[in-house]
């Protein structure tokens, strides 16, 4: 039997997964993995180099030159494209409105997907995303798919969002999360669904202590 544990949190945009996934790594010790920040960093490199999403040679090519690498401090997210520190700039609107279309892409989640099992390999990891516990690791031992009131998703990310963009409106952050739960969740490749073993947890009226307590529990049995 393995001796490492992976835990799988899939989830709509912006419902907390990060918060959870980064405070279950801290208490268990484990690697902490935001998927996300992958598809956001390989959307970042799509659009500086002004790739074609429908021209499947294009997309080839640039998918051999794009080199992705986490550098974990604090278990916050610290992601290089090509030794560039992109952690910043993926998470700004540009990113965020074409990435759900990148990561519909089936060769770009073919090679993310690759790398990711390569991460679960040997190490127990908590990781976070839209696909985790019903294609990269389906057979991992705790899967937890979160939601919460779209509203009240909007607003937490507005919050987030704000002070390093004061441009940003509510209305924008509202939109941009209906949009991209719309097209994560219709795609074809992959989309984003509960898989049949995970456990719901909706956030909506609970703090990051209480959804941390309840994961733990679920986790508590395997390590
Ligand atoms: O998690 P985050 O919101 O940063 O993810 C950005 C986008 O990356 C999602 O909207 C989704 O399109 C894509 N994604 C995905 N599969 C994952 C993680 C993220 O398709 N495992």
């Amino acid at each position: 039997m393995s001796n490492h544990v992976i835990v799988a949190i899939d989830g709509y945009s912006s419902c907390g997964k990060s918060t959870l996934a980064k405070a279950l790594a801290k208490k268990l010790h484990f690697i902490y993995v935001d998927s996300g920040a992958m598809y956001r960093a390989v959307a970042l490199y799509f659009l500086r180099k002004k790739i074609d999403l429908h021209n499947h040679e294009q997309i080839a090519e640039a998918l051999k030159n794009i080199h992705l690498n986490f550098h974990s401090r604090d278990y916050e997210t610290h992601i290089t494209l090509n030794d560039e520190e992109v952690s910043d700039e993926i998470r700004q609107m540009p990113v965020s409105e074409t990435v759900s279309s990148v990561s519909a892409i089936r060769e770009v989640r073919k090679e993310m997907v690759k790398q990711q099992q390569r991460m679960g390999r040997t190490k127990s990891i908590v990781m976070d995303g839209r696909d985790i516990g019903t294609a990269v690791f389906p057979d991992a031992p705790v899967k937890i798919f979160m939601t919460a009131d779209p509203l009240v998703r909007a607003e937490r990310r507005f919050k987030e969002l704000k002070h390093k963009h004061p441009e940003i409106t509510l209305e924008e952050v509202f939109e941009n999360l209906a949009h991209r739960d719309y097209q994560d969740t219709t795609r074809t490749e992959s989309p984003l669904v509960r898989a049949k073993d995970a456990i719901v947890l909706d956030n909506t009226n609970l703090t990051p202590d209480q959804q941390l307590e309840f994961a733990l529990k679920k986790v508590e049995p395997f390590v």
